[in-house]
This record gives structure tokens, sequence and C-alpha cells, in this order.
């Protein structure tokens, strides 16, 4: 079913390893909170994301948008909710993209607890990844309105981050970043070596 959908999202799904319901979301989200922003392309604004979610919602904003943890264009602020805020440093502006409440059935519910714990049957675990299925289907057709809210937040965004020089820890040689360097006995020491006194 994935081949009908765009390149962005087979990448999305290469990059999270499968495809399930919350990745799904998390395309619908960051693609939601894109085009709010007036972007097509993410490239054109300097996007950053503080993530309300560490699950796999979050997977699809690294790549739909570009906002990696390793290029400091990520930020984690867990609050459990699949909310996310996404800013541009350019223009200045930011919104909050938040997906709508939805629940299972009980039957649903049931037979996903079931699934997780490895106790399904042959026949239930088929029945589950139909309803699976079914449900990133609908993801992925659903209007906006139906998954998701958009907000205009007047954030005020994470600094670049930057770069600092590593010198090297004097005890144990290894190269640390300043801000996370320590001194002992008048020494340069990473933060282990500060504290392990058995160095
Ligand atoms: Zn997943
Ligand atoms: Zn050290």
């Amino acid at each position: 079913m994935e081949s009908r959908y765009s390149a962005d999202w087979q990448k999305v799904v290469e990059f999270h390893g499968h495809v399930c319901p919350g990745l799904a979301s998390g395309y619908r989200l960051a693609k939601a909170a894109l085009a709010a922003l007036g972007y097509s392309d993410p490239g054109e604004g300097d996007l950053v994301t503080i993530a309300e979610s560490d699950r796999c919602t979050i997977d699809a904003f690294q790549i739909v948008l570009g906002c990696t943890i390793g290029k400091g264009k990520l930020y984690l602020k867990t609050t459990g909710k699949q909310a996310f805020i996404v800013g541009c440093r350019k223009s200045g502006q930011a919104v909050r993209v938040v997906a709508l409440p939805y629940k299972y059935s009980p039957e649903s519910d049931a037979l996903n607890k079931k699934v997780m714990s490895g106790g399904a049957t042959e026949d239930e675990y088929r029945h589950y990844k139909s309803e699976q299925e079914n449900r990133i289907q609908e993801i992925m057709t659903l209007p906006d309105v139906a998954l998701l809210k958009v907000e205009v937040r007047a954030e005020v965004l994470p600094e670049r981050e930057l770069i600092y020089s590593s010198p090297c820890c004097e005890y144990c040689g290894e190269q640390v970043m300043e801000p996370w360097a320590r001194i002992r006995a008048g020494k340069v020491a990473c933060i282990q070596c500060a504290i392990d006194i058995r160095r």
C-alpha cells in the first residue's frame, strides 16, 4: 500500500524501520506544520522541532522536515502528548501541531495488548495486521481537520547550536567539549574523571 504514497513517506518508513499508525500520524503532523508555516519544501525555512513525544511520530519530523537531533534541530520536551512545535528561524514563526484524540475499540485494544505480549494466535495476528493497515490507510487519507489541530504559537526558538573547542581531559586523554569540561586539582577533566577519584 505504501507505494501509493509520495517519496518522502517511503523515506520515513525506511528510516523508522516499519509502518505503523504512529508513524503515519507523525507524517501528517509534520506535513501540516510545514504547510502552516507556508512552505512546501523544508529546505526553504530553517526549521526546528520541539517534540512533546519521543515515540514513533517523532521520526517523521526528522525526515519530512530535516529536523534531526544531530543537526541541533530537534529538541525533546516530553509531555506524553502527540504534539510538536515547529518553528522557522528565518521568519520567527512557530506552530504547534497536535493529533486529535483517537480511541481504538475495546476489542482492538484487547487484541493489541495480546499481540504486544506475544500471546496472539496466527489468526489474531493477521486480524491485528489488517486492522493496523486500515487505520494507517485512514490516517493517510483523512483530511487534516479530522486528524489534527494547528495552533499558531509565539515561541522563543532554541538558539542554534554553537561549535565548541574540545580540549583533552588531562586524566583520561579523551577529548571533551568545553561546556562539559570540569577542573580537578587545577587540571582540565571530563565529567567522569572529575568525579571518579580512582583515576
Ligand atoms: Zn512505529
Ligand atoms: Zn577523563
